[in-house]
């Protein structure tokens, strides 16, 4: 198991729990008991009929046809737009909402950048009857202002955070603060495969169901469960580690991340971590990140919000590092393009995030009877805006 994390929390080199002093209790809390909880019979059972019956999983694999024609090889896109919510990031919350009341809390706190993982959080606490806070860069809710509207629908507290440049990394701050000062009762859902550990794993974990969907689908579909390509995008890594995970360890799947190059990785407007960062810490876990020369973040640029992040998770770090997985990049322009593409060839109209993952297609070296399966994260809705300030359709 060379890609898989060890037991002090590492992918290779990457990962670990660099906290302070403060969280160490409740970092230690559930580092103790996340393997017990979430691998019992019983917390899988209440897991299965949520993902079922709340989310509509499982989600449809769909042979893109048209598009198979176009790229001449056979192209599946793994439906996750149709998730409940829109996007992949309910399967987390869900698990990590099950695991806090297995823990004892009342309590959910969370961070969001786009207000994506916002949402996702609020709505389970809403589902749970859990009080629920986000924190958010003020900067952020005034851009993704739908978002703070539907997580304060749901019935969230959403709280500005005013520090620093007043977006995510602003709004990590608040929530780690709010956490060290209620340790007991609050459970802080972290939204992607980053942080220390265990929520690399843990969030991982609670994606995979993507891959074993993927595996039984396939099989079903080809008599085969591997393809040759999984292809998805990477803003913390949280899709692309529930596509990849039951592939991980089958070397003759071809895994590719593909990050946003923003305007252009040579422009200082990009947010493709593996072509530009180095390795450090952030957000708990030591990983590649994008940084000065004197290791300050440097402020990711990307016209999807959702992979608008500096740094990757370990786990894809160690995927890239020991070149099991290709990580290629995609500019806005090529990401808008594959999102209009896709929606005049298979009318599916893609979040902007996932249309990274389609604009690779045309860069891949593809033989007629070669099996991809896309990972197509969200759905275009809450784009809308974005698609229409681009214009060119
Ligand atoms: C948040 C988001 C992403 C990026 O997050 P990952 O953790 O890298 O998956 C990708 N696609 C959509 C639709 C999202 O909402």
């Amino acid at each position: 198991m060379k890609y898989t994390i060890d037991k002090n929390g590492y992918y290779g080199k990457f990962g670990g729990a660099f906290i302070p002093e403060m969280l160490h209790p409740n970092v230690e809390e559930l580092r103790l008991n996340y393997l017990s909880i979430i691998e019992s019979a019983e917390f899988k059972k209440e897991f299965d009929q949520l993902l079922k019956n709340y989310v509509g999983r499982p989600t449809p694999l769909f042979l893109a046809e048209r598009l198979s024609e176009k790229y001449q090889a056979k192209i599946y896109l793994k439906r996750e737009d149709l998730c409940h919510t829109g996007a992949h990031k309910i399967n987390n919350t869900i698990g990590q909402i099950l695991l806090a009341k297995r823990l004892g809390k009342q309590k959910i706190i969370a961070e969001t950048g786009a207000g994506q993982h916002g949402v996702a959080t609020a709505t389970v606490c809403a589902l749970m009857g859990m009080e629920c806070i986000v924190y958010m860069g003020q900067l952020d809710m005034e851009r993704q202002r739908p978002n703070v509207e539907r997580m304060r629908i749901l019935g969230t507290k959403v709280v500005a955070a005013t520090s620093g440049n007043m977006t995510l990394k602003d709004a990590t701050n608040e929530a780690m603060r709010h956490w060290i000062n209620h340790p007991t009762d609050t459970h802080y859902i972290i939204g992607s495969v980053v942080g220390p550990h265990p929520y690399p794993d843990m969030v991982a974990h609670f994606q995979s169901v993507i891959s074993e969907e993927i595996k039984n689908q396939l099989t079903e579909a080809i008599g085969n469960p591997y393809p040759d390509y999984v292809v998805a995008c990477v803003g913390g890594g949280s899709n692309a580690a529930g596509a990849f995970y039951y592939f991980i360890e089958h070397e003759h799947v071809n895994l590719v991340g593909v990050e946003a190059a923003g305007k252009g990785i040579g422009t200082s407007e990009s947010a493709a971590t593996t072509a530009l960062g180095r390795i450090g810490i952030l957000h708990g876990s030591k990983s590649l990140l994008m940084q000065t020369d004197d290791g300050q973040v440097i402020e990711p640029y990307s016209i999807s919000a959702g992979l608008d992040y500096p740094g990757i998770g370990p786990m894809h770090a160690h995927l890239f590092d020991t070149q099991r997985a290709q990580f290629l990049n995609a500019t806005d322009d090529e990401a808008m393009n594959a999102g209009i593409e896709l929606s005049r060839t298979e009318g599916i109209i893609p979040a902007i995030e996932s249309a990274h993952a389609m604009a690779v297609l045309p860069k891949l070296d593809l033989n007629t009877d070669d099996v991809v399966v896309v990972n197509l994260s969200g759905r275009g809705d809450k784009d809308l805006e974005t698609y229409i300030k681009w214009g060119r359709y």
